[in-house]
């Protein structure tokens, strides 16, 4: 039923509703509200609390206009119980006559701490009678998003509207077992119209049996339309990879060192899935070095030795040319050619590695976002490769999948993180992905040891530095900003690059930030890999997967700035050579409560996975994943690390139903995503 059919919704109201994607009847029940006011009792003003919203009812001791700073009129009502102020920055004389002494009032507003006694700005207020017995309301007053033009009462009218022609004809229970949790219908009705025996506290903490109905369709919703994009890619077919996997054999058998347990497993893990043809679609996560790289080549391995090119891309230059020197050095001594494609190459050899490509000339290509361009065909796509997946918008994924695609054929597709995806996460935005997980350290590993101190021992921090080098190793040091700004980023780490000369002048220092061109900050890294340069002075652009075994020191400024994740990422960079190393997380004195819990958990614990955790608890999803990503995880009642606990049951129900009916399937993603739902989830 369109919204129209609603009394009192004409075609202008429409088009107002129509900017909260409200388009039908069952759009309006599903616009929930976002918290509620309790008007449904009198509260003394004794027991008053501040930051709650009450009514209560006083009589004026006073009223006066007063001209300190800015006019206002204040009354002081009160009970037999206490004292309250009401402060009005708008009032007429009129509202100043009738509050006069004696007068008895009924108020509501949010209550504050004033200078003397409790007071409500700006209350709502109306006169009462001398023995007027004042009215209160049956239900709690739920306070919905609106939008430019529609008023919380209007709002309010037409939800109570679609309520009242929800118990004319009832709405579709999509969910099994229905009868195991509260009905659709009562669950919508509590949280639209909840009576004044319903507890606000419980509504709004979601701990509410109506709450928790509604959370677990949505969970389940959203599962599901992440789950429907791997059933629709999963039609099509893409290249049974089998064959000895001699390749591999040989690439392996040239290594310095042996895969570790988890290497070996999470590579028979891949061969699995590329011998079928169905198109994989897998995810892995490991922890910063635990190896991820070689993984990646051993799936590689398998796609060549059965005559098909891969594609591996990462999110910038330096990592994609991390990856071309280790293929090259791997790949080249067995004959196996790679083209090399990013945004900024000369146009002979931009065209040289498109027609390499394109006549699979080559096996491998390796490349930044350019990859990503439509000229870039290749002869016979069989594997792609993503590396640090999170940094890439889901468009740009897909756009690499349809380059594989003739006719029905696809690419299998694999892709890497190393920020580890609390499990409470990827029920919901990982769902349509296979996700092997890298647990293990290669070995002989040093566990990083971190410290937190105060930028008032900046002086100290530089000397231990130049120990560190002394002793021949390397050492970075990272500058942050609040801003994602990189001009201000650029600056801060060329004034630290400069007190840093200032304070060594025997140590080669260099530079990488932002604002360089790609071939400066290439260059910058590469010094710093030859270990021509020794102490590295960055902004945030090393975060992901630079790998320098011998750097043994980073220190991060504004640590407390950072997430988290962010900071494990940084951390990473250490640690991945054979001495001891140490993480020094600079910070300005007087740090807040929470800023110090955040530096307590990066000195406690090592394991991303724990700490992706925190950060979601801190930071919430957006942040974790990027925010190009989490597009389809804006919940409208569910909350993922609050309702926890309904996540497996989810994850079952959805399971269950998208090997159902589609109709039910897509009513479901309908109801709660509408036009938000994406069409291919990460595919
Ligand atoms: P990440 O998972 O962070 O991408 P890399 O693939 O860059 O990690 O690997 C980190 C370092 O560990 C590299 O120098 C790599 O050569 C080395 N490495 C990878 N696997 C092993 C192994 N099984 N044994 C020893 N060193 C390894
Ligand atoms: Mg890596």
């Amino acid at each position: 039923m369109p919204v129209t059919r609603l009394s009192g919704v004409g075609p202008k109201q429409a088009e107002k509703l129509l900017r909260l994607k409200i388009k039908t009847v069952q759009d309006c029940l599903f616009h929930l509200p976002l918290r509620y006011q309790d008007r449904t009792r009198l509260v003394a003003i004794g027991d008053l609390q501040v930051g709650i919203e009450a009514v209560c009812i006083g009589q004026v001791q006073t009223t006066e206009v007063m001209y300190r700073g800015r006019r206002s009129m204040v009354c002081h009502i009160s009970d037999s119980t206490g004292e309250l102020r009401l402060r009005f920055f708008h009032f007429n004389q009129s509202q100043t006559a009738a509050l006069r002494e004696g007068q008895r009032i009924r108020c509501f507003g949010e209550i504050r701490r004033g200078s003397r006694c409790l007071e409500i700005v700006h209350p709502e207020y109306q006169l009462l009678g001398a023995t007027e017995v004042p009215e209160v309301e049956e239900r709690l007053t739920p306070i919905y998003p609106i939008t430019e033009g529609l008023h919380q009462l209007s709002m309010r009218r037409i939800a109570d509207r679609s309520i009242a022609l929800l118990r004319e004809y009832a709405v579709d229970e999509l969910l099994p077992d229905a009868q195991t949790y509260c009905s659709l219908q009562e669950a919508l009705e509590t949280v639209h119209q909840p009576g004044a025996q319903v507890s606000a506290q419980a509504l709004l903490e979601g701990t509410h049996p109506a709450v928790q109905r509604l959370a677990l369709e949505e969970l389940v919703a959203h599962r599901l339309s992440v789950q429907r994009g791997r059933v629709v890619f999963q039609q099509f077919t893409a290249p049974a990879i089998g064959g000895q996997g001699d390749l591999l054999k040989r690439l392996l058998g040239q290594l310095p060192f042996s895969p570790t347990g988890a290497q070996q497993r999470v590579i028979g893990e891949i061969a699995r899935d590329l011998a079928q043809s169905k198109p994989m679609l897998r995810l892995i996560q490991g922890d910063v070095g635990s190896g991820k790289t070689l993984v990646a080549a051993a799936a590689a391995a398998l796609a060549v030795d059965s005559g098909y090119q891969v594609s591996i891309m990462a999110p910038t230059e330096i990592l994609a040319e991390q990856h071309l020197l280790n293929f090259s050095q791997w790949f080249e001594p067995l004959g196996v050619r790679i083209a090399w494609l990013k945004g900024k190459l000369g146009a002979r050899q931009r065209r040289e590695a498109l027609e390499s490509i394109a006549s699979g000339d080559c096996a491998i290509a390796v490349g930044t976002h350019a990859l990503f361009q439509k000229e870039v065909t290749f002869a016979r796509l069989g594997l792609t490769i993503v590396d640090e997946q999170h940094r890439f918008g889901v468009d740009q994924r897909l756009s690499l999948r349809e380059k594989g695609v003739r006719g029905e054929v696809v690419p299998h597709q694999l892709t890497m993180t190393a920020t580890p995806i609390p499990r409470t996460l990827s029920m919901t935005a990982y769902a349509d992905l296979d996700c092997s997980i890298i647990d293990e350290l290669p070995p002989g590993r040093q566990p990083i040891n971190t410290v937190a101190i105060s930028t008032n021992r900046r002086a100290e921090i530089i000397e231990r530095v130049g120990a560190v080098v002394a002793s021949g190793q390397q050492v970075y040091w990272v500058c942050t900003l609040i801003e994602e700004s990189e001009v201000l980023q650029a600056r801060a780490a060329e004034e630290a690059l400069q007190e840093l000369r200032d304070w060594l002048p025997d140590v080669s220092i260099g530079l990488v930030h932002g604002r360089m061109s790609a071939d400066e900050k290439d260059a910058a890294m590469q010094q710093f890999k030859e270990q021509a340069v020794s102490l590295l002075v960055a902004t945030t652009v090393i975060e992901v997967g630079v790998d320098v075994p011998n750097a043994s020191l980073i220190i991060i400024e504004n640590a407390e700035r950072l997430g988290l994740s962010q900071l494990h990422q940084l951390r990473g960079r250490v640690g991945r050579g054979s001495v001891a190393s140490h993480c020094v997380l600079l910070f300005e004195a007087g740090l807040s409560q929470r800023a110090r819990e955040r530096i307590a958990i990066m000195r406690e614990t090592t394991d991303g996975f724990q700490i992706a955790e925190k950060d979601l608890q801190l930071r919430g999803a957006g942040e974790l994943l990027g925010t190009r990503q989490t597009g389809s995880l804006q919940f409208r009642i569910a909350d993922i690390m609050r309702d926890k606990t309904l996540l497996d049951r989810a994850g079952d129900i959805s399971d269950e139903l998208i090997s159902g009916p589609a109709q039910t399937v897509d009513a479901l993603i309908d109801r709660w995503l509408g036009g938000d739902a994406p069409e291919y989830g990460n595919v």
